[in-house]
């Protein structure tokens, strides 16, 4: 693993540039607010890609046009990032299964997107926590510490 001091904002944006055209193809915007110019962690900034890379291209596979809103800001020493889209949401009966490896309901799903984020937020000592209303769309809420300055 390749640690170093990264600025989320750089993170984000690239995986924007990287999904892109992906979404435009299903009229859907890939929307940023950035609430400050800079916010540093220390990570491996190819897996933390990867994370933002799985839950927006989930998002993008349940959605039939719309945005998916990308939010960065801060609380406390974390940084906290939520991404936001206009999907179907997830039944309850989906949301206690989330997590569980191979899970899926898609019909070419691995079903490791997930928990493969989960774990790479929780080794970086972070968190990711899940909103979701039917009908109205999911948020995933990624928390990472930030580096003291
Ligand atoms: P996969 O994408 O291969 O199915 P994931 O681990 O990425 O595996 O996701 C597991 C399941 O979680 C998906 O099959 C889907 O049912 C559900 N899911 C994930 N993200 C969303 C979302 N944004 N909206 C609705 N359902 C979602
Ligand atoms: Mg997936």
């Amino acid at each position: 693993e390749q640690r170093d001091k990264h600025n989320l904002i750089d993170i984000i944006q690239d995986v924007k540039i990287l999904l892109d055209s992906q979404a435009v193809m299903k009229s859907i915007q890939i929307k940023t607010i950035f609430e400050y110019d800079s916010l540093i962690i220390d990570c491996d900034d190819t897996k933390v890609k990867q994370v933002i890379i799985n839950i927006v291209k989930n998002a993008i596979e349940v959605m039939e046009n719309g945005d998916i809103t990308i939010r960065l800001t801060k609380k406390n020493n974390f940084a906290v990032m939520s991404i936001k889209d206009q999907g179907p949401g997830i039944a309850k009966e989906v949301m206690n299964k989330i997590g569980q490896p191979f899970f899926t309901t898609k019909k070419d799903g691995t079903g490791l997107g997930l928990i493969i984020s989960f774990n790479i937020i929780k080794s970086h000592g972070g968190n990711i926590s899940i909103q979701s209303e039917e009908g109205i769309g999911t948020t995933f809420n990624i928390v990472l510490p930030l580096m003291e300055s």
